[in-house]
């Protein structure tokens, strides 16, 4: 049996061609999502509010659009850690997940390092270099900003 051949519009899809998967999720596998696409940044926050979210001097994030991300499995647990901005992770194991601010309603952030991939998209910017701890370094290779570079984390 011969497949007819397909229409030449059919054979060049781009949205089929942006929309890459990616998944990612907590320590302890019970909360899950995916992602599809590229993200709009890439960055490392040294910012106060991420240090003591993630018990960690950094935490890198993803920010993609928010139709691009999906919860899969489990159910993460929401903290409004400043006015307008929500934060969520796993309630089993603790591990940081996403990151949404009422200032940009069509963005969400993810954990860099939550992803299956973590290697996929490298940070390109260092934001919030001002609350930086004296003995964290900063990432020469990274451009910096004392403060956001956008609505981010
Ligand atoms: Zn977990
Ligand atoms: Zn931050």
């Amino acid at each position: 049996m011969f497949w007819p051949a397909l229409p030449v519009r059919w054979l060049c899809v781009p949205e089929l061609a942006r929309s890459q998967i990616y998944e990612g999720g907590c320590l302890c596998g019970a909360v899950r999502y995916r992602l599809s696409g590229s993200p709009l940044h890439s960055v490392i926050c040294h910012c106060l509010s991420c240090r003591r979210a993630g018990g960690a001097p950094t935490v890198a994030w993803l920010t993609f659009e928010r139709t691009r991300f999906e919860w899969l499995s489990g159910r993460a647990q929401p903290y409004v850690s400043s006015p307008g901005v929500l934060r969520c992770f796993c309630g089993s194991c603790g591990s940081p997940l996403s990151y949404e601010n009422e200032a940009s309603p069509g963005t969400i952030d993810v954990t860099t390092a939550s992803l299956d991939d973590a290697n996929r998209f490298p940070p390109t910017r260092e934001v919030w270099l001002e609350h930086k701890l004296s003995w964290q370094g900063a990432n020469p290779a990274l451009e910096p900003f004392a403060r956001d570079s956008a609505a981010g984390p």
